[in-house]
């Protein structure tokens, strides 16, 4: 540090300044963050589709089982009158005109039912089937919010180590630079934010880009003097050689 001008520790502390603020203003918007809260809320989706197949699934199953009932009934009742009808023991044609009806009506029910059933198997295959989409992708998303969090943590971890660092590396800094200059830049940063030290680069701030006066550029040769842009206020210092 010994030999430093004021001027090249402050552009250094500058630079170590815009550096922390990039780094936590890259992790504030860490795109897996975002990334994240989207995947976490597809999950909420997912999760609510999922639970409404399954009710609509234990409903269907319901019917499933309500209807294999009536056809077991149905079946028993068909069986009887049958029995019946060929028995033998009932001769009168009437009659068995009319058990005959019956078995021909409850069949035809039975088709019904039956065709009902065909209908409610074709719903759960279907269901089932789109359950099995939806946990899959469930399983998918929950992987990526995992990655995703991996990914985050080791970003930050990075940021987390070099800010530190960086502000160590200022603190050595300002203890070799004058209180004022540094309230004054300081001071600048708070008003103007970002780039407050600037360097006169033939004649021109680099700042504001305006072009100095020959005769003020004249008079700026000492390089660890801090001047002022008059044209935007900055401290202005002239480039830094770093072999001096
Ligand atoms: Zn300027």
């Amino acid at each position: 540090m010994n030999g430093r001008s004021g001027p090249s520790i402050l552009l250094d502390i500058q630079n170590i300044d815009l550096r922390i603020e990039e780094l936590t203003l890259t992790r504030e918007e860490l795109p897996e963050r975002e990334e994240i809260k989207q995947l976490t809320e597809r999950i909420k989706k997912l999760n609510k589709e999922l639970k409404n197949l399954n009710q609509e699934k234990h409903s269907l199953k319901l019917d499933q089982r309500r209807i294999n009932d009536e056809v077991s009934i149905l079946s028993d009742k068909i069986k009887s009158k049958e029995e019946k009808l060929y028995s033998g023991k009932i001769t009168n044609p009437k009659e068995l005109v009319g058990i005959n009806e019956e078995v021909i009506s409850l069949k035809s029910k039975m088709d019904e039912k039956e065709t009902e059933l065909l209908e409610l198997m074709e719903a759960l295959d279907e269901i089932s089937k789109n359950l099995e989409k939806k946990e899959r992708h469930l399983r998918e998303t929950l992987e990526e919010i995992k990655k995703n969090e991996l990914e985050l943590a080791q970003k930050e971890k990075e940021i987390d180590q070099e800010i530190p660092e960086l502000k160590n590396k200022r603190n050595n800094l300002v203890k070799h630079l004058d209180t004022e200059i540094l309230n004054e830049y300081e001071n600048l940063r708070k008003e103007k934010g970002g780039e407050v030290v600037a360097v006169l680069k033939d004649g021109i701030c680099s700042c504001c880009n305006m072009q100095l006066p020959s005769i003020k550029v004249d008079s700026m040769r000492d390089s660890s003097i801090f001047y002022h842009c008059d044209f935007c206020k900055r401290i202005l210092v002239l480039p830094q050689n770093n072999h001096k």
